[in-house]
């Protein structure tokens, strides 16, 4: 009825849909019975067979407070008008000053210094180099291994990938990724842990493996370690008990940096500013990027602590060097991100939307939870508005199962879900309506009861 097939039902022809090169999609598969949206608003999407379809990934983890909110709408024309772009080498534009200050005052105590990119993947690959700035500056000439963790993603560039834990996105690079990088286990096992709501008793002891690192390889030759607070892209994998604590314990006592990856996790996602500050964990770095905008201009950043600031800043005085730290990009810190930055910054403070995020927890975890008992589920995930529902793999084909739900929640429920292979992921508006989250649950249930 919906013409599913028929891409015209689309007006975008095959040849335009052949042209882009969708990221992380299987190009084949959706080309056939293309998903295309054409608008949006609040908290749900248009089609472009015309429905309204309820966004239950609030974008891709990262447009919590709505689509289209009209302040940010405003912010954004007003800038373009005012001021379009400038560049950020030796000359800047009053917005990122005034962001940059906004942000530091949202993170832990000290963090006060912000270099800002146009996505999770730069901001961890700056976040990467400042740590090797970082010990270079202070003579630690030994210290350039870097230390990431099975099932962490940290974006799609090459410092990313290397530090990341995932398989298929390194397979192919093998030889070109960075070198001197160590990994430690990922937290998840489904034998100890299945079923569990928030944060698992399980697991803490895994993070001692980075002692073993050391032991191997000489702590003074490891720059930092990056970790996401709780995994995300991967299943959402809540650190167990006491994990990100002992993390924090090993890596003062070796001098290593703590990089927190906070794309995901940072500006309301877990209820907080960032993580760090639910867990009371304080890293050295922070990278974060989604929620910024509310996704609504691309931008990401990398805070940092004073100390890795100055050490750096100080440190060009040694060999008389104008540019203390040379790395950039053309749009760091761009006019209009930078006021879409700032309007969205304003909203999560007049609505209180972290307060709201946190009161939606216990909602949350009791829609998913109620699928604990479904036959076809083997795994029931969250932690604060993340969430995943595992599902059993059929006949041995990876990942069809997970797919198929996604589509046909999307032709048939009205609803965005996203799967990552068999996993299936939500990430909910931080000011959803508790109606809407029960209606979309209900929906999934209807598809998990009648697919194959
Ligand atoms: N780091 C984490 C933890 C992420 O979840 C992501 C994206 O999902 C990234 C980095 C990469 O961000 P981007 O896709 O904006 O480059």
């Amino acid at each position: 009825s919906l013409c599913q097939n028929d891409p015209n039902e689309t007006a975008l022809s095959q040849r335009q849909l052949d042209a882009f090169w969708m990221p992380f999609t299987s190009n084949r598969d959706f080309k056939q019975q293309p998903r295309v949206i054409v608008g949006a608003k609040g908290h749900f999407y248009k089609s472009a067979d015309g429905r309204q379809v309820y966004d239950l990934f609030s974008g891709l983890w990262s447009s919590g407070i709505g689509h289209g909110h009209p302040k940010i709408v405003e912010a954004i024309a007003k800038q373009a008008s005012e001021l379009d772009y400038c560049m950020s080498f030796q000359l800047g534009n009053d917005k990122a000053f005034l962001l940059a200050d906004r942000l530091a005052g949202l993170a832990p105590e000290g963090m006060d210094h912000v270099f800002f990119t146009n996505s999770g993947s730069e901001a961890v690959d700056t976040a990467l180099k400042i740590a090797l700035a970082y010990h270079q500056a202070n003579g630690d000439f030994s210290r350039v291994g870097l230390v990431g963790r099975e099932r962490g993603y940290h974006g799609a560039n090459f410092g990313g990938i290397s530090v990341g834990g995932i398989m298929p996105n390194r397979q192919l690079y093998q030889g070109n990724l960075l070198p001197r990088v160590y990994h430690i286990p990922t937290t998840y096992d489904r034998e100890h842990q299945a079923f569990t709501d928030g944060q698992p008793q399980w697991g803490s002891h895994l993070v001692e493996e980075l002692e073993k690192i050391c032991r191997v390889n000489g702590s003074h030759n490891i720059a930092a370690v990056i970790v996401e607070p709780a995994a995300g892209s991967t299943g959402i994998l809540p650190p167990p008990i006491g994990y990100l604590e002992r993390l924090r314990e090993i890596c003062t006592k070796h001098g290593i940096l703590l990089i927190f990856d906070e794309v995901i996790t940072g500006l309301g996602r877990v209820g907080d500013s960032f993580a760090a500050q639910r867990m009371q964990v304080i890293p050295d770095i922070i990278t974060t990027a989604k929620s910024l905008t509310n996704s609504m201009v691309p931008m990401g950043a990398a805070i940092v602590n004073k100390k890795i600031y100055q050490t750096i800043v100080d440190d060009s005085r040694s060999d008389n060097r104008n540019v203390e730290f040379f790395h950039g990009y053309t749009y760091s810190g761009h006019p209009i991100a930078a006021a879409a930055g700032l309007a969205t910054l304003d909203i999560f403070e007049q609505e209180g939307t972290f307060e709201t995020a946190r009161e939606l927890e216990t909602l949350f975890s009791e829609l998913l939870h109620s699928f604990d008992d479904h036959p076809k589920v083997i795994d029931v995930r969250n932690f604060g508005l993340m969430g995943a529902i595992e599902l059993e793999t059929r006949d041995n084909q990876l990942g069809a199962r997970g797919l198929e739900t996604h589509k046909r929640c999307f032709w048939e429920q009205n609803v965005v879900l996203r799967n990552s292979s068999d996993i299936l992921q939500f990430s909910p508006f931080l000011n959803a309506k508790p109606e809407d989250l029960e209606r979309s649950f209900s929906a999934i249930k209807k598809v998990l009861d009648t697919i194959e």
